[in-house]
């Protein structure tokens, strides 16, 4: 059974921009710190999934223009000895409510049963992150970065039933994913 940190990756990972898409270069930019932790968290014997929502990837925009900014960052991780295990991407429309997007976990049933979900995490920047955490079962952080478009995560301040800790930066996500491991 493995421990799993699940990772939203726009304002989570990334920066995410205004419009909400990272298809060019110019838009990468990895949250400060982001690398270093996970690398440390990794080291410390945590898988590392990706899950993703890409509301209209491959309609209102294609898998090229997605790809390039994506394979940069995992080249990126990679050359600091990030591996995921997993990058799950699902590309339905909110109003969809898809089993695969998040907060559904359809992408994550498969292998679920490769998972100690006491052990593991879900760490995101919104409300779907935390309700895909409470829905998997799995402790939620939520990381606010500054500088990402807000999103709705004001909205997980106001739902306390969606029990998550609130942080803005990796230091404070990594420390409190070890102190309570
Ligand atoms: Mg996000």
């Amino acid at each position: 059974m493995k421990k799993v940190i699940f990772l939203d990756r726009d304002g989570t990972l990334i920066r995410e921009p205004h419009d909400f898409r990272i298809d060019d270069l110019s838009k990468l930019s990895f949250l400060p710190g982001v690398i270093g932790a996970l690398k440390r968290l990794s080291d410390a014997g945590y898988e590392l999934v990706i899950v993703s929502n890409q509301d209209g990837l491959g309609k209102d925009y294609s898998w090229e223009a997605f790809n390039v900014a994506h394979q940069k960052m995992l080249e990126i991780f990679e050359g600091e000895g990030v591996r995921f295990w997993k990058t799950l991407i699902d590309t339905h429309y909110a109003s969809e409510n898809h089993p695969e997007r998040k907060p559904n976990i359809g992408l994550v049933q498969p292998f679920l049963d490769e998972v100690d979900v006491k052990k593991s995490w879900m760490v995101g920047d919104r409300k779907t992150d935390a309700v895909f955490a409470k829905n998997l079962g799995v402790r939620s952080i939520t990381l606010k970065d500054p500088l990402s478009n807000d999103g709705d995560v004001r909205i997980t301040e106001t739902l306390p039933e969606f029990e998550t800790v609130k942080y803005t930066t990796w230091a404070e996500v990594e420390a409190h994913i070890l102190r309570h491991a």
